[in-house]
Parts: structure tokens; C-alpha cells; sequence
């Protein structure tokens, strides 16, 4: 069964390495690709970060594959003026992604690389599994003279349904991370994991977020799955992004019901600095194309030698500029390849 991959380039160096995941892709199998402009590419084109077309071609196919968007061409403070961001704001909110997932897992021969200590992180493999589209960043906020508020409102369905991926996702066990000690919603959120996490073979276990951004650092490899809401999934995934040492190694899927297509990108921005030198760090945009073959094609094998052939580059010694070596974005996409 043939696959259809819609491509999203966006700006920068999202070009660049959207091209490396593509003849990556194309040795894995055979894929259907359509390419449409977000960010920056769509508002020279069309006035708008993302056109209702766009949206819908999102909708029609099996995957969405995004590099990345944004660059000082469109910074603007100007409220009335569109920005770049608002693209992939209105693609999770269009394609009703609320489970982000970034899997950390060190590749080992980036352990010195960790500004924490090789023993420390050896053998981590863990996968933030964060709640996107409730909470705090969605409740109702606003500012009466001296006062602020900012509402964080969560339900039972919203609790569950994240929680399912949670538990789908682990091989170990689910560490659920809440603030149920001061929180009301914290409450409703360890009492629904409880109840979900009954009907489940994996064990279960609490902590509390302050414990836990502790524990990410002192022991990251007992965890398995980190299930937490919006607000501390927010920063809890760049906490832990930090265990792998470089912004470019890290990948992200964004999924929904299942009933629509997944979203797959790289954490990392459109890096304007180096766009267009050839010096762009492929990997994390290779990780999430290794993303997207396992949680939206289910081809685990091709997701593993995926990530293995990464692995293996990495430790044949391919460095980009950003790991503190020479190799360019074609160079890191040959390396790739002649592992896998
Ligand atoms: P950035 O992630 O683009 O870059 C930060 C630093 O990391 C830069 O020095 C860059 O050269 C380097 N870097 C990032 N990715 C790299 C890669 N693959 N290979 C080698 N080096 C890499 O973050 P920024 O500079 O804060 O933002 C630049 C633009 O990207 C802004 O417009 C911002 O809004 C946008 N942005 C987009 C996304 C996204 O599309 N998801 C995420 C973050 C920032």
C-alpha cells in the first residue's frame, strides 16, 4: 500500500533537510508526496501563514512531514501583520493533535556531548508524552488593571484519551507527572490516570512535577513514559531534550484520534543563521521521518533501521557543524544512507 506524505518545507533550512528526508525515505519504500507552503514560504505566497487549502490537503493525506518555519524576513511586533508561527499553531489546532510525543534517547556515541555525565545518562530512552491542546495555554485568561489570571480547566475525556497514548507507547512503565498536592486539576488528572492506567498491563507510578524535573536529571535512564499535561509537558520535553546535547538531533510526532494524519517535525527552529550553507544538521529531521514510518505507517522495522543507521553514522564519526565537526547536510544524508 502506497503512502501519502504531505511535505511541508517551510523556511530557513526546512528546504535542506526535507530534501535529505526524502531520498532517505525513497530507500525505505515506496511513498506518495505532496508539497504545500507554510510559514513564511505561505505568507509571501498567499498573505497567510496557512490557507484553508492547505489545511485540507493536511487532512487528505496519511502524514504530515514539517521541517520548519520562521526567519527575520517576517518578525514583526505589528499585531495586524501575519508571523510565521501562526501556521503550525493553526495545523494542531486543524488536525486536533493533543498528544505531543518526543522520544530522548542519547545516541551513545553523543554521551560526552550531555552537559550531564556520561554514567548519568547511559542507557536513558525515555518519551515525553505531553498533552497539547488543554490546560492552562487554552483557559480562559485575561488582566483587570493590577491583577492577571490564567485558567487551567482540564476534563475527564481530555485526561483519558491522552492517557491511552501514554500507556499505547509504553514498554515499561507510565510515570504520570502532576501537581496533585496543590492542584484541583492535578487531582481530577492522577484520579482519571488511575482508572485508565486499571484496564492496562503496564505499571503506573505518580510523581510530583517538582520531584520529577529532579529526577530527569539525577536518574533519566529509570524513566519510560513521562505522562504530564500541557503547561509542565512543556517544560519537562526541553528539560529532558537537553540529556541529548544538541537542538539538532531531536525528533517530535504530534498525533491525534487517528482518524487524521499525525504531524512529524525536528524541535528546532528554521536556523536563518546557517540556511542556505549546506551545514544544516539533517538528524532530527531524519528521526522524525523514522517517527512518522512507525506511528503513522506502522512500519517499525523501517523505523529502526532508521534510527539505527543514524546511530551508526554517528558512530563512524559524522559531525555536523553543530556537533563540532565539518560535514554538511549532504554529507550527514550520505553517511546516513550507507548504514542503512
Ligand atoms: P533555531 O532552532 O532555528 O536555531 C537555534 C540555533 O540552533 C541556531 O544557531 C541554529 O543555527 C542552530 N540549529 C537549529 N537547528 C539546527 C540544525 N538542524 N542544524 C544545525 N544547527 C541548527 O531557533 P531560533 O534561532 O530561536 O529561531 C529561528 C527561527 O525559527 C525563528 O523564526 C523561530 O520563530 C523559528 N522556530 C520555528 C520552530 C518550528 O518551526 N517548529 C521552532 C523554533 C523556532
Amino acid at each position: 500500500m502506497s503512502h501519502t506524505i504531505l511535505t511541508l518545507p517551510g523556511d530557513g533550512i526546512g528546504p535542506e533537510i526535507l530534501a535529505s528526508a526524502r531520498t532517505v525515505l525513497d530507500t525505505l519504500g515506496h511513498f506518495e508526496y505532496e508539497e504545500q507552503a507554510l510559514g513564511g514560504a505561505s505568507i509571501d505566497l498567499h498573505g497567510t501563514a496557512l490557507t484553508d487549502e492547505v489545511l485540507d490537503r493536511c487532512r487528505a493525506s496519511d502524514a504530515v512531514l514539517l521541517a520548519a518555519v520562521g526567519g527575520p524576513k517576517w518578525d514583526t511586533t505589528d499585531p495586524s501583520k501575519p508571523r510565521p508561527e501562526q501556521g503550525l499553531l493553526g495545523l494542531r489546532k486543524g488536525l486536533g493533535l493533543f498528544a505531543n510525543i518526543r522520544p530522548v534517547r542519547p545516541s551513545p556515541a553523543l554521551l560526552d556531548a550531555s552537559p550531564l555525565k556520561r554514567e548519568r545518562i547511559e542507557g536513558t530512552d525515555l518519551i515525553v508524552v505531553r498533552e497539547l491542546t488543554g490546560g492552562i495555554y487554552f483557559g480562559d485568561s485575561g488582566r483587570d488593571g493590577d491583577t492577571a489570571h490564567d485558567d487551567c480547566l482540564y476534563t475527564v475525556p481530555e485526561i483519558e484519551r491522552i492517557a491511552k497514548v501514554g500507556f499505547e507507547l509504553a514498554r515499561r512503565k507510565v510515570t504520570s507527572v502532576d501537581k496533585a498536592n496543590v492542584l484541583e486539576t492535578s487531582r481530577l488528572w492522577r484520579e482519571t490516570v488511575t482508572r485508565v492506567a486499571e484496564g492496562e498491563a503496564k505499571p503506573l507510578d505518580h510523581l510530583l512535577v517538582d520531584n520529577a524535573a529532579m529526577q530527569l536529571v539525577s536518574r533519566p535512564a529509570d524513566f519510560d513514559v513521562i505522562l504530564t499535561e500541557n503547561l509542565f509537558g512543556d517544560i519537562l520535553s526541553d528539560e529532558a531534550a537537553m540529556l541529548t546535547g544538541s537542538l539538532g538531533m531531536l525528533p517530535s510526532a504530534s498525533l491525534g484520534d487517528r482518524s487524521g494524519p499525525g504531524l512529524f517535525e525536528p524541535v528546532h527552529g528554521s536556523a536563518p543563521d546557517i540556511a542556505g550553507t549546506g551545514a544544516a544538521n539533517p538528524l532530527a529531521m531524519l528521526g522524525s521521518a523514522a517517527l512518522m514510518l512507525r506511528h503513522a505507517f506502522g512500519l517499525e522495522n523501517e523505523a529502526g533501521a532508521l534510527e539505527s543507521a543514524i546511530d551508526s553514522a554517528l558512530e563512524a564519526g559524522l559531525r555536523t557543524a553543530d556537533l563540532g565537526g565539518s560535514a554538511t547536510t549532504e554529507q550527514a544524508t550520505k553517511a546516513v544512507l550507507e548504514h542503512l
